[in-house]
């Protein structure tokens, strides 16, 4: 066959975080977080949210329930098997739309429905005509599609479309497909069916997003996809690179707001507790960071260097970042320091950047506040570091059958505050004693402990990292005998150059949307 592009102008972008997200191994989201990520998803321009699969539990029921009341301009889906029990849970939970399931590869047939080819063509018409005989829109997905023998995929298709489906899924539910494989499918599927076609590709071989945007060049109308990529085994297709695929590399256009991209992974990243690789596109944090010297000096110079340009950190509320290591040059540790509003003589550049290359080439890691010490060191006669928050006192309580709390004086911002808060350890009590006191969109990031020496009175190293609503992000590190004082000496010292950064920074360094 012929590689036909045949690409529509506006792909519908259909989320199944909720869904196929949740059944990720080791995720359970809560009532409160589903509600939360399904409010955020709103927020991005989602054109449909899968919330769930409303038979499976009582309480999966009374969630999509409260997220259908929710009012929210993206459609509500639900999830069904082709029995009544399923599609009427659905209903009964106020969906905008059910999508109805059934097996037709033979491999999963046999394996788990155990029923004839022909009772299943006739179950998955009943059951489209039955949704859409309650006046609800109706998708219909026939798993292991591109594993299913391709003359009763066509027929189960056309059969479904008779019924009135309002659009035919096509899953590559294990991953197997490849971008021809899947152009091959959907455009045949195109020319036996005429209802618009979605797909839902899985990353088994990484090709999840590959053989999305080739379904698309065929053709289809919408994509399922998911955030951070999560999902069954290896997980979907991520949502943000198939969205600034489309939007940068094709020019299709989508509903989503992609400037909102960056906080949607964050807070399905924090609720799922699904940590991001740093190289993950689009969303990871190494995404548009740069070491090297050379990079890092073009970068400067024009952003689309070193970067695609067709997509800047802007686009999708990410920031750009020069990381301090072994390769770095002087234009960055210039560009660093500006961002803290310091600007520095030639010959403390050139020692600030040794300094920094020697510790680099040792293999260590220099926060933040380290750098900010060195060149307050080197340079001498830099503005004093203003303190947001002062710690007074903390008495911190642990032990048996005792909640740990903790309970903090501090001066923040020049007022006093006191606060208490509870935590699953007193590392953790204390840390959120402090973020509650603080108020702000300031949060921890990553938290890493290393023990120095052995024995139980080792010193303790705790190295931070917190991380602003926009983005910007300061690591601190503090070691100490007593590891919660080191855990929050590092924390309110990352508070502290975060602020200064903030305040004393802004419009310096690296701006947003500079070329
Ligand atoms: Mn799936």
């Amino acid at each position: 066959m012929e590689y036909k592009i045949n690409l529509p102008e506006y792909v519908s972008i259909f989320d199944t975080t909720l869904r196929d997200g949740e059944q990720t191994p080791g995720i359970s989201f809560s009532d409160k977080t589903k509600i939360n990520i399904a409010r955020q998803l709103d927020k991005l321009g989602v054109d449909v949210i899968e919330a769930g699969f409303p038979s499976s539990t009582e309480g999966e029921r009374s969630t999509v329930k409260k997220i259908s009341s929710l009012n929210l301009d993206s459609d509500i889906c639900g999830l069904a098997r082709v029995v009544r029990e399923d599609m009427d849970a659905c209903i009964a939970s106020n969906v905008d739309m059910v999508h109805v399931f059934v097996s037709t590869s033979d491999v999963q047939i046999n394996s788990t429905i155990k029923k004839g080819k022909e009772e299943i063509l006739d179950l998955s018409y009943d059951s489209v005509k039955y949704v859409k005989d309650h006046g609800i829109k109706c998708l219909f997905s026939a798993m292991d599609a591109t594993r299913t023998d391709e003359g009763y995929l066509f027929d189960i298709y056309k059969a479904v479309g008779e019924a009135g489906v309002d659009i035919i899924n096509v899953p590559d539910t294990v991953g197997v497909s490849s971008p021809f494989k899947m152009h091959e499918l959907i455009s045949k599927i195109s020319k036996h069916v005429d209802v618009p076609i979605d797909v839902h590709c899985h990353n088994d071989f990484g090709l999840a997003v590959a053989n999305t945007l080739a379904a698309v060049e065929s053709g289809a109308r919408e994509v399922q996809v998911t955030m951070n990529g999560i999902g069954e085994r290896s997980g979907n297709a991520s949502l943000s690179e198939v969205v600034m695929a489309l939007h940068s590399i094709y020019g299709v256009k989508t509903n989503i707001k992609t400037e909102y991209l960056f906080e949607t992974s964050r807070l399905v990243e924090s609720y799922s507790g699904f940590k991001l690789p740093p190289n993950f596109p689009i969303v990871g944090e190494n995404a548009f960071s740069h070491e090297s010297g050379i990079h890092a000096y073009g970068i400067i110079q024009d952003s689309r260097s070193f970067e695609p340009g067709i997509m800047t950190p802007e686009m999708v509320g990410h920031r750009r970042r020069l990381v301090l290591g072994k390769h770095t040059g002087r234009h960055t540790i210039k560009n660093m320091l500006a961002e803290y509003g310091i600007s520095v003589r030639e010959e403390d550049l050139r020692e600030i950047t040794e300094r920094v290359k020697k510790l680099g080439d040792k293999g260590k890691k220099i926060t933040d506040t380290e750098f900010y010490a060195m060149a307050e060191a080197v340079i001498g006669d830099i503005p004093k570091r203003e303190q947001y928050i002062t710690l007074n006192e903390l008495s911190v309580m642990a032990g048996n059958k005792i909640t740990p709390t903790a309970v903090l004086k501090a001066i923040v911002d020049g007022e006093e505050k006191i606060g208490a808060d509870v935590g699953v350890g007193p590392v953790d009590a204390a840390l959120k004693t402090i973020q509650d006191i603080l108020g702000s969109n300031i949060r921890l990031k990553d938290f890493g402990i290393n023990a120095i020496s052995g024995g139980s009175d080792a010193l303790a190293e705790v190295t931070i990292n917190v991380e602003d609503e926009m983005g910007n992000t300061v690591s601190a590190r503090s070691a100490r005998e007593d590891i919660i004082m080191a855990s929050v000496e590092a924390y309110i010292s990352a508070v502290n150059n975060l602020m200064i950064k903030k305040r004393r920074g802004d419009g310096k360094g690296l701006k947003k949307g500079e070329n």
